[in-house]
């Protein structure tokens, strides 16, 4: 029987994608192979406990919503969570797939909706991005930049205009809680005409300063 260590599950909304604001029942997988400057998940990055992958599916069915994220750390890290993914689509489920993008998506069933962030120069993890990834981008995946400062967002332009990604996928591009504020991104997008999404991280809005299960 296959195995998952878990960090976490818990419903709450969905806080930073197209789908932000909806339910959604989350399965917050444990570890991670990265270490980012700004990461809000440190708790996931080790440990978790071991959950059967029919349990995990079991729970993550039993919600009453219609929306599942498979979430991390690194989700993708561990094996099993691509029949997680899988057998969550077979359920009819919407599923989405949070990863850091430091880890091949191709195996992904393609009926899951990967949110992929490319991490940006102030997380000290942007050349951990699996560049083939970039071109494994489909319209139903979306591309997320989250932005510490000037340089960050000059890096997420770049990155835009040398794949074409806002041809390929949605394009989200969101602030450092703390770091940057909102008002100067949206400016320097507006100022450029970037083809990009700007976005808050709801959750942390409506539940300042919580961790864990939101
Ligand atoms: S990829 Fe996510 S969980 Fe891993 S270190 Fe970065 S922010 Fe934290």
């Amino acid at each position: 029987m296959a195995r998952l260590m878990v960090s976490e599950l818990f419903v709450s909304i969905q806080g930073e994608s197209s789908f932000a604001g909806w339910p959604c029942a989350f399965v917050r997988l444990a570890g991670c192979p990265l270490a980012c400057r700004w990461c809000d998940s440190l708790y996931a990055r080790q440990g978790g406990e071991p959950l059967a992958l029919d349990q995990a599916v079991a729970w993550a069915a039993g919600q009453g919503v219609e929306l599942v994220e498979v979430t991390g750390g690194e989700p993708l890290a561990q094996p099993a969570s691509l029949e997680l993914i899988s057998r969550l689509c077979d359920l009819g489920r919407t599923v989405l797939v949070e990863t850091s993008g430091a880890l091949d998506i191709a195996p992904v069933d393609p009926r899951a909706r990967v949110i992929m962030d490319v991490k940006c120069p102030s997380s000290g993890m942007h050349e951990r991005l699996h560049r083939p990834n970039l071109e494994a981008l489909q319209p139903r995946h979306e591309v997320k930049f989250v932005l510490a400062g000037r340089a960050d967002y000059e890096y997420a332009r770049a990155m835009l205009t040398e794949h074409g990604l806002a041809r390929r996928c949605q394009v989200l591009l969101s602030t450092v809680h703390g770091q940057l504020a909102p008002a100067q991104a949206v400016e320097w997008m507006l100022s450029d005409r970037l083809p990009a999404r700007f976005q808050l991280q709801l959750h942390k809005y409506i539940w300042p300063g919580q961790e864990r299960g939101v």
